[in-house]
């Protein structure tokens, strides 16, 4: 994430990545009602032509947060289809490409609470990524002492930046205690997600991964994953997930926009199944490669071309 790019998105056009300044106003409370995304363009198998990947779902989770924070985004969803497209282009990419469109505040803002209406800035900016899919590692995982945010305090369902300190805090936690990765528990003690990735679990053939209402990020990843394994006639099941399940599971994996499909190999010390990535989350990768590569024609209206430059 540390490659300087040729060009950045703003507010309607594209501007040296180097002169996208704003005022310190800006990261103060203004940061607080700050939405974004995270999306990713593959290089398609034909080496012909980036793909990105649910790019409309993608935009219209943005609207979404911005909606429950109360904030306006002057553009609409062509124009940040066409942001993301054209920043693509002009970045002159030709391997795979991470995409973070975001929105902020405008002007500025030495409020402490950010007023409902307020007119935001929209920005994508974009930097090259190595997919890990091909590479079918694994991860160790453990649940964590902080509590994943509730509904009844910061919306789960919303990408706000200012949510991410929840996972950051269980990220350091996992770290620090050894582990890759977090799992953090909802106010109910039920499973809810990690640390930027949603979790499922298999058991006995079938996956279970924690309903919409357990504390998640409607996950793009997630939805896509429930649709490959429904493709594969996979029995799949949305609902409450118990922590002791997760030392039950034959497998186990998170999955997000940059995870992508990452098994995790031991859970709170546990080996989860062999200790190696399990066959179905092996076949989910490969299924999801395929995808995102342009290689599974069952599902093209999730990818948006891009010609190579
Ligand atoms: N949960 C959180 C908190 C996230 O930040 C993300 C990444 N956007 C996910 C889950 C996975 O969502 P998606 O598959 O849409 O990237």
């Amino acid at each position: 994430g540390t490659a300087e790019p040729e060009w950045l998105w703003r507010s309607g056009s594209l501007v040296p990545w180097r002169e996208a300044r704003v005022h310190v106003n800006a990261v103060g409370h203004a940061s607080v009602a700050a939405v974004f995304e995270g999306v990713k363009a593959y290089l398609a198998a034909d080496g012909r032509r980036l793909l990105v990947f649910r790019l409309e779902d993608h935009l219209r989770r943005l609207y979404d947060s911005a909606r429950i924070c109360r904030l306006a985004l002057p553009y609409d969803l062509d124009t940040l289809r066409g942001a993301v497209c054209g920043l693509l282009t002009a970045n002159g990419y030709r391997q795979d490409a991470y995409l973070r469109p975001w929105a902020f505040p405008q002007g500025v803002i030495r409020e402490q609470m950010v007023p409902a209406g307020t007119i935001c800035e929209v920005l994508v900016d974009s930097w090259p990524f190595r997919s890990l899919l091909e590479a079918g590692g694994g991860c160790r995982a453990a649940v964590s002492s902080w509590q994943r945010i509730s509904e009844a305090a910061m919306p789960p369902r919303v990408k706000a930046f200012s949510n991410y300190h929840n996972g950051r805090l269980a990220l350091m936690e996992a770290r620090e205690n050894g582990h890759d990765w977090p799992i953090m528990l909802n106010e109910r003690a039920k499973v809810s997600e990690g640390a930027g990735a949603c979790l499922a679990l298999v058991r006995d053939g079938e996956v279970v991964t924690p309903s919409l209402t357990s504390g998640v990020l409607p996950g793009i990843t997630r939805d896509t994953v429930l649709t490959l394994l429904r493709d594969l006639g996979v029995r799949v099941r949305e609902r409450e997930v118990d922590r002791s399940e997760l030392y039950l599971a034959d497998e186990l994996f998170f999955m997000g926009t940059a995870w992508e499909i990452l098994p995790v190999t031991a859970v709170d010390g546990l080996t989860v199944g062999d200790g190696v990535p399990g066959p179905l989350s092996r076949r989910l990768a490969a299924a999801y490669t395929d995808l995102v590569r342009g290689r599974d024609g069952r599902h093209r209206h999730w990818l948006t071309e891009v010609p190579l430059p």
